[in-house]
């Protein structure tokens, strides 16, 4: 309980609960008091002063009704913790009133005989009593309102000075001792309780704002988690278009040298796996310079480029590779061929570029541009040196060019 009780905002909020217990009971206990006080009016109005009794009825009368509306605002939604000092205060003050004013009753015993008194007695009695229900809840409440009815009365009963008076009066203050450790008790019991409540609640509070933050954060990553997986597709995109850039030749669209050379060394190392042939066509540009010359640059970048696309037509079979080699050279690897096969296929490419008909007046060998080839072939790689294959394939292409070009010749490299 202590360290709910440091808390100022939770000891508001207990007290305004304590409070808000005890006024919904006040308005029946206001109206079973009225009833009480009229019957006592209408008991005692014959036998004693009529300005007493009345005056005393009108002061039951208003106080109640004092205390019933000036706390009427704890039954309402609008009642906050914030209020509860000041409505706690109220609820004493006017506890106070009502009770000091059925203890006001006791100036009225020397006027009775003994059966009013024991009446009184017994009426003041349990009124004192009956409040320790309705108030306990707020135990100074309870304490303003019953201490003036007991100690009025015991008082009054000593002042009778009559033995069974004087015992009633002790008895009156036993009592007292009594309602008020109840009191206490009853108090203690409702704040655990109330203590224990808003304990779990804000607990259950608590775990709910823990749960709603877990709940963001998890919406949160899971956001995030999409941002990145969608840059992580667009990286790869970019990525695997960047390889594909830096793989292909920018002019004609075939593949670089670069590609080529990662292609001669892989076919190289699986036609000596798989115990294959290997054939590489190098393809060079008769009088290019001179074309160039003539043409000037662009009509010779076209030139390559319808060279590069007739070329690439010839990579007819998978593991076939044609690629830019260089410059207004070219190169074309074939997977697994026969001599024949390189032999017919180099032919047919060179007749195929004459086909093209991309005149070349600056050409001493044609008047189309025309292309010399290179060939060397591999029956079987036995080692992993592939120079040999681009080696004897130049020499092959400096044989075809010394021989007049536009000519195909072919070498046996292993
Ligand atoms: P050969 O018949 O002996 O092969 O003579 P060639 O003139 O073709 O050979 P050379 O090596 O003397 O000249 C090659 C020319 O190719 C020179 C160069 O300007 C041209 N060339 C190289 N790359 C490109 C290119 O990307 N575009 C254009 N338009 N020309 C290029
Ligand atoms: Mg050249
Ligand atoms: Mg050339």
């Amino acid at each position: 309980m202590e360290e709910h009780t440091n808390k100022p905002l939770s000891q508001e909020r207990v007290l305004a609960e304590q409070l808000r217990v005890s006024q919904r009971q006040l308005p029946a206990a206001i109206w079973v008091g009225l009833i009480l006080a009229f019957a006592i009016t209408w008991l005692f109005y014959a036998a004693l002063p009529g300005i007493l009794v009345f005056g005393w009825l009108a002061a039951v009368v208003m106080i109640s009704l004092l205390r019933l509306f000036s706390v009427q605002y704890i039954a309402t939604d609008q009642f906050t913790p914030a209020d509860a000092g000041k409505y706690a205060l109220r609820y004493t003050i006017t506890a106070f009133l009502l009770g000091s004013t059925w203890a006001s009753l006791a100036f009225l015993l020397p006027y009775m005989g003994t059966e009013e008194r024991i009446i009184i007695f017994v009426l003041l009695i349990s009124i004192a009593g009956g409040a320790l229900t309705t108030t306990a809840a707020h135990v100074m409440s309870y304490y303003a309102y019953a201490y003036p009815i007991l100690i009025a009365y015991a008082t009054h009963a000593f002042l009778l000075q009559e033995r069974i008076w004087v015992t009633l009066g002790i008895l009156t203050l036993v009592y007292g001792v009594y309602m008020t450790i109840a009191g206490w008790k009853l108090y203690t019991s409702l704040q655990e309780s109330i203590l224990l409540r808003y304990g779990w609640q804000e607990t259950a509070d608590k775990l709910n704002v823990v749960k709603g933050e877990l709940n963001e954060e998890l919406a949160s990553r899971k956001r995030t988690e999409k941002q990145l997986t969608a840059v992580m597709q667009d990286l790869e995109k970019a990525v695997s278009h960047l390889e594909q850039l830096a793989a292909i030749d920018e002019l004609t669209g075939i593949p670089n040298r670069r590609s080529f050379d990662a292609a001669i060394a892989r076919e190289w190392n699986r036609a000596r796996r798989d115990k294959m042939n290997i054939a590489l066509l190098m393809i060079d540009v008769d009088h290019f310079k001179s074309y160039n010359d003539i043409y000037h640059h662009q009509e010779g970048d076209t030139a390559l480029k319808q060279v590069a696309t007739t070329l690439s037509r010839f990579a007819k079979r998978p593991g076939d590779i044609a690629a830019r080699y260089g410059g207004e050279e070219f190169a074309l690897i074939l997977a697994n061929p026969t001599t024949d096969y390189v032999t017919q296929l180099a032919e047919e490419l060179r007749q195929t570029i004459n086909a093209l008909e991309i005149a070349h007046s600056g050409s001493t060998t044609s008047e189309f541009l025309t292309v010399s080839i290179g060939t060397s072939i591999c029956h079987v790689p036995e080692n992993d040196d592939y120079s040999v294959l681009i080696r004897e394939a130049d020499q092959a292409l400096y044989e075809a060019k010394h021989a007049g070009r536009n000519q195909v010749k072919i070498s046996v490299a292993c």
